[in-house]
C-alpha cells in the first residue's frame, strides 16, 4: 500500500493519509493492535471490550499483569457502555476538562474485560483530545485500551519513532500523528469513593482540579513532600495506583536527581560531577542552572525549559531522556523543579525515574 512503511513488520501509515483511519480502525476491530497520538503522549491501542485483543498489550509492552489500562471514549455519551454509575462530579469534571488528559476511576459494567481493570471492580476512562484518537475511536465504534505505547518502564514515547523504538516487531501499526503536545501522561482520579483521591498527577495539576474537587487528598506515595502531612502520607491515605508501585519513566542510564532551592543546585551539580569523573554524564537542567554551569563541567549540557515554565519542561521530558539515552550516557544528573502547576507531574516522573536523589 501506498505511505505505508513496514519497519520489523510493524505498519507505519501517516495519519493524515487518505483511508489511514479506517485502515487502522479495522487492524482494531480485528484484534490488533495500533499506536496512535494523543495530546498526552502515544497510546498502544486495542479493542477494549475484547479481552484477547487487551491481553496483547500486557505482551507487547511487558507490563505487569496486576497494572489496569484506560479505556480510552470518544466523548462523554460512551461512558455508560462501560461503567456501572456515573457520579455528579464525573459530569461536572467531563464538561469541564472532556476531551482533555483527566482519567476518572469509575464502577465498572460487565462488558469490561477483566484484562482491562486488572480484576478491579473499577475502571479508568477518558476522552483524549487529539483529531487523531478521535477520529480512531469514532470509525471503531468501541472504546479503545490504551496505554503508553512503551516498553513498560521506559519512558513514554512522544513521537511515532519513540513507539518503534520500543515495540516496532511487537505491534501490528502505527499511526503518525507527529509529536504530541502535553508529552505527559493524564491525571488519574478516583472518584468511586469520598472525598475523591488523585491517583497519579498529570496534565491537569492538582490545583486546578481542587476548583472543582476542594476535597480531593493525594494517593499514599503520590508527592508526600507536596503538602507538608495532608494526603499521600500518613497511614490512613488511599492507597496509590497498582501501577504506582513499579518503577517507571526510566532510562537506561543512572539518573540522579538533585533538588532544592535553586541557588545551591548548581554548586552541588559541580560536586557531583566531579564525584563521577571517569564516567559520561548528562547534566538535564534549567535555562538558569544552564547559564551557570557553562563551562563547568564536563559532559552535556541539556536544557529542559525555564523553571517556572513547567509546561515546556513537561512537552519535552520524556524526548530529552530518549535522545540522551540514545547517546550512551553512564549517569544523567537531572535537576528538579518547583512542586507547582505541571511541576507536580514532571517531579512525579523525575521521582520514579530515579536510581538516586541528592538534596541540594
Ligand atoms: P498508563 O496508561 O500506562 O499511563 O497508566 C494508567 C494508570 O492508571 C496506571 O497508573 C494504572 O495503575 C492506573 N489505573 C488504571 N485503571 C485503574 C483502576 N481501575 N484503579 C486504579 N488505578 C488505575
Ligand atoms: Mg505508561
Amino acid at each position: 500500500m501506498a505511505g505505508v512503511r513496514d519497519v520489523k513488520g510493524t505498519l507505519v501509515r501517516d495519519a493524515s493519509d487518505k483511508g489511514a483511519i479506517e485502515w487502522a480502525a479495522g487492524i482494531l476491530r480485528s484484534g490488533g493492535l495500533v499506536a496512535f497520538p494523543t495530546e498526552t503522549v502515544y497510546g498502544l491501542g486495542a479493542d477494549g471490550l475484547n479481552g484477547e485483543a487487551v491481553a496483547r498489550i500486557f505482551e507487547a509492552k511487558g507490563r505487569p499483569a496486576d497494572n489496569p489500562l484506560i479505556l480510552h471514549l470518544w466523548g462523554y455519551d460512551a461512558l455508560n457502555q462501560v461503567v456501572s454509575e456515573v457520579p455528579s462530579e464525573a459530569r461536572v469534571l467531563a464538561e469541564a476538562f472532556w476531551p482533555g488528559p483527566l482519567t476518572f476511576i469509575l464502577k465498572k459494567n460487565d462488558l469490561v474485560p477483566d484484562a482491562v481493570s486488572a480484576g478491579l471492580s473499577t475502571v479508568a476512562v477518558r476522552c483524549p483530545d487529539h483529531p487523531v484518537a478521535l477520529a480512531l475511536l469514532r470509525a471503531v465504534g468501541r472504546p479503545l485500551a490504551a496505554p503508553s505505547a512503551n516498553l513498560s518502564g521506559r519512558p513514554s514515547p512522544t513521537t511515532a519513532g519513540d513507539v518503534l523504538e520500543d515495540l516496532a516487531g511487537r505491534i501490528e501499526a502505527v499511526l503518525d500523528g507527529g509529536p504530541t503536545t502535553h508529552g505527559i501522561e493524564s491525571t488519574v482520579i478516583d472518584l468511586t469513593v469520598s472525598p475523591p483521591v488523585l491517583l497519579r498527577p498529570g496534565a491537569v495539576p492538582p490545583e486546578v482540579l481542587r476548583k472543582y474537587l476542594p476535597g480531593l487528598v493525594l494517593a499514599k506515595g503520590v508527592l508526600p513532600e507536596l503538602s507538608g502531612g495532608e494526603g499521600g502520607k500518613g497511614d490512613d491515605a488511599r492507597p496509590a495506583s497498582p501501577g504506582m508501585k513499579y518503577r517507571h519513566y526510566s532510562p537506561r542510564a543512572q539518573l540522579i536527581l538533585v533538588r532544592g532551592e535553586p541557588e545551591k543546585i548548581p554548586l552541588r551539580v559541580r560536586e557531583l560531577a566531579q564525584d563521577l569523573s571517569g564516567m559520561r554524564v548528562a547534566f538535564l537542567v534549567t535555562e538558569e542552572t544552564m547559564v551557570e554551569l557553562s563551562g563547568m563541567v564536563n559532559g552535556e549540557l541539556v536544557n529542559v525549559g525555564q523553571r517556572n515554565k513547567p509546561e515546556g519542561i513537561a512537552a519535552g521530558l520524556y524526548r530529552i531522556l530518549r535522545e540522551v539515552d540514545r547517546t550512551g550516557v553512564d549517569v544523567i544528573i537531572a535537576e528538579g523543579i518547583p512542586l507547582n502547576g505541571w511541576g507536580v507531574a514532571v517531579m512525579d516522573r523525575l521521582l520514579r525515574a530515579a536510581n538516586g536523589v541528592v538534596e541540594a
